[in-house]
């Protein structure tokens, strides 16, 4: 029998949600859904967080994700408000999802059509190979529906709540071993085994040390499908915004929280902006990264073991006036011949990889209006080690390691990259560092065992009645989906479990007072995290630069525009106790 949820006590119809990021949105969303008022307090100066935008020299750069895997997610949350995708984003689904480019010379396209992809496999690498995609696909799909409702998409209070049979079948489905070697077992070409392993990387570990149980990133990846929306990735925070204030949101852009007022009962009464303002609050979702939701709050969970981040990455976004058609599809994966030495230097020894794999996205291959006519937009992004584990002097190393990519890439086959960029926009662990990063990743904390499932920095936080953490940092984790489906978690967490929506209504309805109030007070923490006094707050986050040539929605860091140096100051954030 399942133990029933944590919810927060207490009157909950004004909730405060801090950050417009896409954890954030999708919080808001459904809670409007469960008729509750929202306000949106975000730093910058838009909806996307990580997913921003830069405008510049007529080229619309994301400047974050660039992988879309399960849209249903955003379907769900504007359906939480009677709204829905198809009428908010127009969606296309990439075909190949991506195309893998090797050392020795030969590249595969990725199918997510099941038919199309062993074609491909056997034309690449034998039937033999072609039969072990059929009994990996297998194994993924089971894996997915194995894990999806009972550990990602679920608010899990305690380990012992996860005993049972699904636990059982994903301990059969061997979950619980290493990735690479599980994925080894389908294929004997080294290749594929890349192919389909390497996603664990999204989840900050490498395919040897990563749980097999992350194959469910492959499943996202190569069996459902990746999509692009058209207008770019930012159209999804914008569509999510825009229902969201269609719904009776009101979002507050350029209004960084700084500190949080609490009761002497240990409850959220207020929230302070950094502009003096105050606003009262029933309950507050917080989505900041990790260690400013902590700081706001006063309080830093301990833990057994500090928290390990994920690798970061160095990005290169280049306008070009031409392309590489025969060499990239919109997702190219450039393996170099290093595997396992290359994950040793990004994750053990923090050096930048020797003979780098790197991911190159080439939206403008599904819009072609993202960029000037006859011009075109090439991402690239390179793993690299976070600030924890390395120690790189990026403002230095920074332009050297460009030369390096375009050099790696033009001996890749894209010759003549250097020349034909024309606008670009480097971005390095120093910049995500300056906007408050903990370790200088974007990608927040290594899903590793110890920082998985009941294990992850926790939603609820002791001590705090009516705040709930949602964003990367949390659980699920790190990515689109699971930050969109970590916002609805922590909606929940304040609503109770959420109601279905009938298709076509709208929910602008008035707050019920005290509703979801919760069948528990007690926010103890069971697994990785315990209690402990609360920390100091630091000064230095949300940093948002204002330096940068061009136009930034979201907010993002970045080394330069056409040479633009980087800015960038930080609000202070604190917790105040007041009566
Ligand atoms: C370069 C890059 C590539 C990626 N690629 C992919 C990909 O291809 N596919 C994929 O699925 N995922 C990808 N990811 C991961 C994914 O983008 C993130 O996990 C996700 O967007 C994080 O969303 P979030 O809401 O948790 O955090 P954020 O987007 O960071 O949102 C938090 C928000 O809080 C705001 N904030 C912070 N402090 C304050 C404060 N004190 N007051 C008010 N507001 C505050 C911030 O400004 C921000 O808007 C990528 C990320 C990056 C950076």
């Amino acid at each position: 029998m399942r133990s029933p949820m944590r919810t927060v006590p207490g009157p909950t119809d004004h909730v405060i949600v801090v950050g417009a990021g896409l954890a954030g949105l999708s919080s808001t969303l459904h809670l409007l859904g469960a008729g509750r008022r929202v306000t949106v307090l975000e730093a910058g100066p838009g909806p996307g967080g990580r997913a921003g935008v830069l405008t510049t020299g007529g080229f619309r750069i994301d400047t974050g994700p660039t992988v879309l895997t399960m849209p249903h997610l955003v379907d769900e949350a504007l359906a939480a408000v009677g709204d829905s995708l198809a009428a908010r984003l127009e969606l296309v689904r990439l075909d190949p999802a991506y195309r893998a480019r090797f050392a020795d010379g030969t590249a595969i396209d990725v199918h997510t059509d099941a038919a199309a992809m062993e074609d491909e496999i056997g034309r690449f690498a034998g039937a033999r190979e072609a039969a072990g995609y059929r009994r990996m696909r297998a194994w993924v799909t089971e894996l997915y529906r194995t894990m999806m409702g009972r550990f990602i998409d679920a608010n899990i209070d305690s380990p012992l709540h996860l005993l049972g049979p699904d636990l059982a079948r994903l301990t059969a489905l061997g979950g619980f071993g290493r990735l690479g070697p599980a994925v080894a077992r389908h294929f004997t070409d080294e290749r594929l085994r890349r192919v389909f392993s390497f996603q664990s990387l999204y989840a900050g570990v490498p395919p040897q040390r990563a749980l097999a149980a992350y194959a469910v990133i492959t499943y996202m990846d190569t069996v459902a499908g990746v999509h692009f929306p058209r207008g770019g990735m930012h159209a999804l925070p914008r569509a999510l915004a825009d229902a969201a204030v269609a719904a009776g949101a009101e979002l507050r852009y350029h209004a960084p929280v700084v500190r949080l007022e609490r009761s002497a009962g240990g409850r959220i009464t207020a929230v302070r902006t950094a502009d003096g303002e105050r606003l009262r609050c029933d309950a507050v979702v917080l989505t900041p990264d990790l260690p400013i939701s902590y700081r706001l709050l006063g309080h830093t969970p301990r833990r057994a073991v500090p928290l390990r981040y994920s690798p970061s990455c160095v990005l290169l976004h280049a306008g070009c006036d031409r392309t590489w058609p025969d060499h990239l599809a919109h997702h190219t994966l450039f393996f170099g011949a290093a595997w396992e030495r290359t994950f040793d230097e990004i994750v053990r020894l923090g050096v930048p990889m020797s003979d780098p794999s790197l991911l190159v996205t080439r939206p403008t291959a599904t819009d072609p209006t993202l960029a000037p006519d006859g011009h075109h937009l090439h991402h690239v992004l390179a793993p690299c080690p976070n600030l924890a584990v390395g120690s790189v002097d990026w403002l230095r190393e920074g332009p050297r390691y460009r030369e390096q990519l375009l050099a790696v890439l033009e001996r890749r086959g894209l010759t003549g990259l250097g020349d034909a960029v024309r606008v670009e926009h480097l971005v390095t662990p120093a910049d995500w560092a300056a906007e408050g990063l903990a370790a200088g990743t974007p990608f927040a904390t290594a899903h590793t065992l110890a920082q998985t499932g009941p294990f992850r920095p926790r939603n609820l936080v002791r001590g705090v009645e009516n705040a709930v953490l949602a964003g990367c940092g949390t659980t699920p984790g790190v990515g689109l989906p699971t930050v969109l489906i970590s916002g609805k978690l922590a909606a929940a967490r304040i609503t109770g479990a959420p109601r279905p929506v009938p298709a076509g209504r709208t929910t602008r309805r008035p707050a019920t007072a005290g509703a979801g109030a919760g069948a528990c007070a007690d926010t103890a923490a069971a697994g990785g995290d315990s209690d402990t006094a609360g920390a100091a707050a630091a000064p230095q986050d949300g940093a948002r630069d204002g330096a940068q040539a061009g136009t930034r929605e979201g907010a993002r860091p970045g080394a330069a525009v056409l040479g633009a140096p980087a800015g960038g100051r930080a609000p202070s954030v604190g917790t105040g106790v007041a009566g």
